[in-house]
Formats: C-alpha cells, structure tokens, sequence
C-alpha cells in the first residue's frame, strides 16, 4: 500500500534526534517558553530568511494574530481564495472583518489576478495570499494590486515552508506571513504548532503581545490579548526536523519532477502548473479530471491512497451560507469535482512512486 503520508516512517528515520530532543525538554521543564522555543524561532526564522519569527499555537492562530497585528480598519474586508483550507476565511471573520472570497484560476489552484482586480473595494483593507499545495502564488501581481489600493497582503505559507518566488522565501513577500506545523505539513510538529513571520520590529512586537495575554513582562497586560503559544516539545521536534527539511523538499521535488515527465502526456489529465518564478515545495500535487472518482477509485484498488483538497470550495461550506449571493458562481466550486491529490513525500520510494504512475496511465488506458 503506498500511503499518501507516513510520519511513522519518518520518525523512525531521525528517532535518536527527536528521542533526545522531547528528552531534554522534559529533563530541563522548558515545556512553556524558554530555550527550545527560543533556539526554533531563531533557526526558522534564519531558514525563512526574515528578521523576525513568532510562535503561536497553530496556523489558524497564526492568521488571525497577523491580522489583528496589523491594526486594519475594524470591519474592512480581507480577500481570500475561494480553493483554501477554513483557517484562511475562519481567521478573518474571527479578527473582525468582513472574508471576500475571490475566484481562483483553473489551471494552477491559486487566486485569480483577474478575479482579484473586480473584488477589491473601498472598503477592502487586506488580501490573503495562500500559497496553496506548496507552490508560490504570482506575488508580483498581488504587490501591484495591494500598492495601488493601499491594501496589506498576509501570506498564508501554511504548506509552503521554504518555497520561493523570485529568489524570496514566501512569507514576507508581503507585509507579514503565517505558518503551521499541524503533523501533516511538510514541517510538522507532533501537535499543533504555528509561526508568524516579519521583517518590521513593531508588528512583531505587536503579534507577540496579542499570543501572549497583551504582555510583555511578567504581569504588566497592556491590553487583553490570548494565550497562543508553541510549546517547549513541539519547539524542540521542529528544531530537529528543520535539519532534514531541505532534504524531504528535495524528494518531493523529484517525484514532482518524474509526475510532470510521465503523466504530463495524458489526454483528460491536467497537472498543475508551475508558477513563473517560483520554487514549489510540493505540500501536495493535485491533479484534475473530469472522471476523479473512478480515478480516485481505481488507485485505491491498485492499493494507492490519494486526498481531495478540498472537497468543498469555501463559499459552498455551510458556514458561508451568509455570504451567498444570487447568481454568483466560482469557478473553485466545480473545480473541487475534478481535483484528486496524488501521493507525494519523502516516505515514497522511486518504486512507489512507478506504481502511481503506471496505475494512473493504466486507468487512463495509457502504456506509460
Ligand atoms: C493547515 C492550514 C492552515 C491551518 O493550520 P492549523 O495549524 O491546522 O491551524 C491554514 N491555512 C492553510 C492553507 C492550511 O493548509
């Protein structure tokens, strides 16, 4: 069976590093703050290549501390992408804003720029940028978008730890970025876990207040703020896994490499495709067809576990009932029909990775 994610398998690869690791958090009782923490902030905001790093206490936490970071007009409207998981649109509404879901493009998952330019209005303040599965989204669009209305852009990079566009780490492309380390991403924790980015010294003082009950010192609340945090073992796991992330992007790379060599030439499959610039970092390859359940279906058979990401488009969930509006239609909601993830990780072998593909041309009729 090739699993579409073993973190068993990968801990077994590093099981000394993160055994001594969880060990010394616990020998010292730096389970809340202190130098584990402090020693992952720094080592991920040096891989990330920005000034500054906040941890919270995960990626949906992440979002809404940012936004609320940012001191937006309370009210105003944030642009978010129709194809995201909840935290995106959930984290706006939570800070106090008004979620304008945006369309996005067929061919490559992320916000349409076209789309975008008929969504933002006097009242609009902030776009989300996701970069979705892992693979940047056209930052220079955006910026041109986000200068010429004033608006602030918060970069959701919850599956895209270092990926790059244009030479950059994502993250603070933008004004400000946000990561999780839920298990499953490719940097994961072994809970929840998540991290705000930035390069300005008052917005991370801000994000840092608002996780930590308004404080800086001890007792001294400037404000009421919330009790967000990444504790000592998760901090300590991440510090270890950090170490082998280049190396897991590398093989996810690769099998990206080796889908796009032999599935590329199937007629009624469609792969994603590659941003101009951009380095992806393949949280997930998502494909489309029109006949993705058969698909889906067939590869089970063959033994082979793929996802849907996501089943629903955003304003289709019943929690966006209250947004819906007469006639208005997304081209995210029939595209959630066609999308099928295929397996894609370090815990994948080139063998594995030749099953997918062949049984992938195989339902295709294809002799690949
Ligand atoms: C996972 C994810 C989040 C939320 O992260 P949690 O740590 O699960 O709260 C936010 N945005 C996107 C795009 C995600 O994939």
């Amino acid at each position: 069976m090739i699993q579409f994610l073993d973190l068993h398998k990968q801990y077994l690869s590093i099981k000394d590093e993160i055994d001594d690791a969880i060990g010394s958090v616990i020998r010292e009782g730096a389970f809340i703050g202190g130098k584990y923490v402090n020693e992952f902030e720094r080592n991920f905001a040096d891989y990330q290549q920005v000034k500054h790093c906040v941890s919270v206490g995960n990626g949906t936490d992440a979002i809404e501390i940012a936004i609320e970071a940012m001191n937006l007009l309370p009210g105003s409207e944030i642009i978010v992408p129709a194809n995201s998981f909840i935290a995106s649109s959930e984290a706006v509404s939570r800070a106090g804003h008004k979620v304008v879901f945006c369309d996005v493009s067929v061919d490559d998952y992320s916000i349409s720029i076209q789309d975008l330019r008929r969504r933002v209005t006097g009242n609009t303040s902030a776009i989300i940028a996701v970069h979705l599965h892992g693979r940047p989204c056209d930052m220079d669009s955006l910026l041109q978008i986000a200068q010429a209305h004033n608006l602030k852009i918060i970069e959701d990079c919850a599956q895209a730890h270092g990926a790059e566009y244009k030479g950059k780490r994502v993250g603070c492309i933008g004004d400000i970025g946000t990561f999780s380390f839920y298990p499953g991403k490719n940097l994961g924790a072994y809970g929840d876990g998540g991290a705000i980015v930035m390069n300005d010294d008052r917005l991370a003082v801000n994000c840092r207040m608002i996780a930590n009950h308004g404080r800086v010192d001890k007792y001294d609340h400037q404000f009421e703020g919330r009790n967000s945090r990444l504790d000592g073992i998760q901090a300590a796991i991440l510090s270890v896994k950090l170490r082998h992330l280049d190396q897991w992007i590398d093989r996810r790379r690769a099998i990206a490499q080796r889908y796009f060599e032999r599935l590329s030439s199937i007629p009624g499959l469609s792969l994603p495709r590659t941003q101009a610039g951009g380095r992806e970092v393949w949280h997930l390859f998502v494909v489309q067809t029109s006949a993705r359940d058969e698909l889906q279906n067939y590869l089970r058979e063959k033994g082979v576990q793929t996802g849907i990401h996501y089943p629903i488009a955003l304003p289709d969930l019943k929690a966006y009932d209250y947004l819906r509006q007469e006639g208005a239609s997304f081209c995210a909601s029939e595209m959630a029909g066609r999308i099928v993830s295929l397996p894609i990780g370090e815990h994948m072998t080139d063998a594995d990775v030749d099953t997918v593909v062949v049984s992938v041309g195989e339902f295709f009729g294809v002799d690949i």
